[in-house]
C-alpha cells in the first residue's frame, strides 16, 4: 500500500506523524489516550484495524487495551491467533515486526494449522519507554487492499516511541494520582475517626468505635478489642476483651492470660500475627475463624491492648493495607483511650473527693450548730454572768466559729459547683437593691476601719435575670475583699453599666493592689497572696473561685483589674431580663 501512495503521499504522511505526536501530550487520562494512539496509528498507517497490548504492571500479564475494527470476541477467537503470536513475539523481543505472508513466515510457523485465517499483511511495532518494553501495537491489511513496506514500519515505529513516552507518563500519573487519591481518603477517613474517638470520653464507646472501624474497613465478619489489665487482688495481668462483634452465640472469655500463645507472641514482638485456620483454642476471642489478624494497641512503646478481627472466609486474606490500617487505627484509638482512662479515673477521684467533703461538711455542721448555740447563750449571759475575760474568750470563740461555718460554707458551695448539683433559682429582680443590701451588711465593718463608699448606679437600670441570692453572694464576697485588703481610711465604689444586654457591675478599691505575678492565680482554689496585708485577714482562698464559677454558670464573666500599692476593681456582669425595653 505504502510503495502505491509513498512519494506523493510521503510529505503528508510525516507531517501528520509531526502533528499526532505533538497531541499526545495533551491528555493524562489513560483510557483517552490509548484510543487516541490507536486512531492515530490507523490513520497514520492507513492499516484496516489493530489493537494494542500493554504489560499489566502487577500481574506482568500482556493484555489488549485497545482495538480498532476489531471487537473483543474477535480478538480473543482462534482467527486472531496468528495476530497474538506477532504482537507478543514484538513485545517479547522488543523488534518492530513486518510480514505479509505470517503463515509462511519461519518465525510464526507454529501457527500454520489455523484454520480460516487470510492472508494479511502484519506490522507491529513495541512500546517502550524508560528503556524498557510497555507492550506493542498491532495492525493489518487484507493482501489485496495494502501490503505494508519498510517505511511504513518506519513511520509506526517513529509514532510509537512517542506513544510509549505518553502512556508511560499517563499511567504514572494515574499510579500518582491514585495512590494520592487513596492517601487522601485514608487521611479525611482518619480525621473522621479522630473526631469520633475523641468525642466520647467514655472507655466502653471508644473501645466499641475503634471495633466497628475497624472491622467495617477490613471487610472482616467479627473481631474483638481488649486492654492488658490487672486483677487488683491476685496483681496477676491479663487482657479483659472488652468489646466483641459477631455471631451472638458466642460470647468470648472476658480474660485471655497472656500466655495464651497469639498474646504471647504480639507482647514480645509488639507487631500484629496473622493466622489462618484457627481453632477455638488457638484463637485470642476462643472462636474458630478461617483468618485471624492479631494486632497490637500500643502506648508509649509498650503494648496496651489488642484488636483481633476474624474473617470466615477462606477466599479472602487480610492483606496488608489492612494490616497497616488497623495499625495506625490502634495507634489512634490508644490515645483516645488514654483519654478516657485518665477522665474516668479523675472522675472517679472527684467523685470520691465530692463525697468526701460533703460528709465532712455535714459532720462538722451539726455539732457546730450546737457550739454555737451554747456560745451564743453564754456570751448574752443566759447561762449566768461573765466576767470581762471571759467575754473576751467568748467573742474569740464566737469569731472562729464564724470562720469555721464561711469555710465549709465555701466548700460545700464548690463541691456543688463542681459536681453540678448547684440549683440556680433564677428569676428576674433590680440588682440596685441588692447591692444596697450587700453595702448595708458591710457597713459596720468598713466604718469600723474608716472606710468610705460610693455607688454610682445606672440611671433606669434594667431588672436582670440570675439568683438573686447567689448575685448577693457574689457581691458580699467582691465588696468584702474591697474591705478587706484595703487600708483603713480607704475608699471602695460600686458602679453599675448597662452594657449590650449586659448589667456591669464595678467593685473598685483604693487597697493594697495584686502583684503582676500573682494576677494569674487570683481565680484559683486555696490561692492567697503571701502579701502580709492579706495573711492578717481572715480568709481561705476560696471566695473568688466560687464567685468565678457562679457568675459564669448564671452567663456572665469576670475580670480585674489591679495596680499593686494602689487598689483594684473587679468588674462582672449578669445579663438583662428580656422584656426590658433593652
Ligand atoms: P480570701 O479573701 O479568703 O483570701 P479570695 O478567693 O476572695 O479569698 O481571694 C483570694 C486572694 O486574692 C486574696 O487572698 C488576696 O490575696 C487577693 N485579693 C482578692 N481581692 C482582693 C482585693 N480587692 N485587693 C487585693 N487583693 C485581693
Amino acid at each position: 500500500m505504502m510503495e502505491q501512495q509513498a512519494n506523493p503521499k510521503q510529505q503528508d504522511r510525516l507531517g501528520a506523524l509531526y502533528e499526532l505526536s505533538t497531541r499526545l501530550g495533551t491528555t493524562l487520562d489513560l483510557g483517552e489516550l490509548l484510543n487516541q494512539i490507536m486512531d492515530s496509528i490507523i490513520q497514520l498507517t492507513g492499516a484496516e484495524r489493530g489493537f494494542m497490548m500493554l504489560y499489566d504492571e502487577l500481574t506482568g500479564a500482556l493484555n489488549p487495551v485497545a482495538a480498532r475494527n476489531v471487537d473483543q470476541k474477535t480478538l480473543d477467537g482462534s482467527s486472531m491467533e496468528i495476530s497474538r503470536t506477532v504482537i507478543t513475539r514484538a513485545a517479547t523481543t522488543g523488534s518492530p515486526i513486518v510480514t505479509n505472508n505470517a503463515q509462511e513466515d519461519d518465525r510464526f510457523a507454529g501457527n500454520q494449522s489455523v484454520v480460516g485465517y487470510q492472508l494479511r499483511s502484519i506490522m507491529c511495532a513495541p512500546l517502550r519507554a524508560r528503556g524498557r518494553v510497555i507492550g506493542a501495537v498491532y495492525v493489518d491489511n487484507r493482501l489485496f487492499t495494502g501490503v505494508f513496506s519498510q517505511p511504513d514500519l518506519d513511520l509506526l515505529v517513529a509514532f510509537t516511541n512517542q506513544a510509549a513516552m505518553a502512556i508511560d507518563n499517563a499511567r504514572l500519573f494515574q499510579r500518582t494520582d491514585q495512590a494520592l487519591a487513596r492517601r487522601v481518603d485514608e487521611l479525611s477517613l482518619f480525621q473522621l475517626i479522630d473526631q469520633e474517638l475523641n468525642k466520647s470520653l467514655d472507655l466502653h464507646r471508644v473501645l466499641g468505635q475503634a471495633l466497628d472501624w475497624a472491622i467495617q474497613l477490613t471487610k472482616a465478619d467479627a473481631g474483638s478489642i481488649g486492654l492488658i489489665s490487672e486483677d487488683k487482688e491476685t496483681k496477676e495481668r491479663y487482657l479483659r476483651l472488652l468489646a466483641h462483634r459477631g455471631s451472638d452465640d458466642h460470647t468470648p472469655h472476658e480474660r485471655v492470660p497472656l500466655t495464651h500463645p497469639v498474646l504471647a507472641q504480639v507482647l514480645a514482638t509488639g507487631e500484629f500475627v496473622s493466622l489462618h485456620n484457627t481453632t477455638p483454642e488457638q484463637s485470642i476471642d476462643g472462636s474458630a475463624a478461617a483468618i485471624q489478624l492479631a494486632v497490637p494497641i500500643r502506648r508509649e512503646g509498650h503494648v496496651t491492648g489488642l484488636i483481633t478481627l476474624e474473617s470466615q472466609s477462606t477466599s479472602r486474606s487480610f492483606n496488608q493495607d489492612d494490616t497497616a490500617f488497623v495499625a495506625r487505627l490502634a495507634d489512634r484509638a490508644a490515645v483516645a483511650i488514654n483519654n478516657s482512662s485518665l477522665y474516668e479515673e479523675i472522675h472517679r477521684i472527684n467523685d470520691a473527693k465530692s463525697q468526701f467533703i460533703s460528709l465532712v461538711a455535714h459532720e462538722l455542721r451539726v455539732p457546730m450548730t450546737s457550739i454555737k448555740g451554747y456560745a451564743d447563750l453564754m456570751s448574752k449571759g443566759l447561762a449566768g454572768p461573765l466576767n470581762d475575760q471571759q467575754q473576751n474568750f467568748m467573742g474569740v470563740i464566737l469569731r472562729n466559729l464564724d470562720r469555721m461555718s464561711v469555710l465549709i460554707r465555701d466548700l460545700s458551695d464548690i463541691n456543688r459547683i463542681e459536681s453540678g448539683n448547684m440549683q440556680f433559682e433564677l428569676g428576674r429582680f433590680d440588682l440596685h437593691l441588692v447591692i444596697k443590701d450587700v453595702i448595708g451588711s458591710l457597713r459596720e465593718a468598713m466604718a469600723s476601719r474608716q472606710q468610705t463608699y460610693t455607688t454610682e448606679f445606672a440611671p433606669q437600670l434594667p431588672d436582670v435575670f440570675a439568683d438573686r441570692t447567689r448575685i448577693g453572694q457574689v457581691l458580699t464576697n467582691l465588696i468584702s475583699n474591697a474591705h478587706k485588703y484595703t487600708p483603713d481610711g480607704g475608699h471602695i465604689t460600686v458602679q453599675t453599666i448597662v452594657q449590650d444586654g449586659f448589667v456591669r457591675v464595678d467593685v473598685a478599691d483604693t487597697g493594697i493592689g495584686i502583684r503582676e505575678e500573682e494576677q494569674e492565680k487570683l481565680f484559683s482554689q486555696f490561692f492567697r497572696s503571701e502579701d502580709s496585708a492579706v495573711r492578717t485577714q481572715v480568709g481561705w482562698g476560696l471566695g473568688l473561685s466560687i464567685v468565678k464559677m457562679m457568675v459564669e454558670a448564671q452567663g456572665g464573666q469576670i475580670s480585674f483589674e489591679s495596680q499593686y500599692g494602689q487598689g483594684s476593681t473587679f468588674r462582672f456582669t449578669i445579663p438583662v431580663a428580656v422584656g426590658n425595653g433593652e
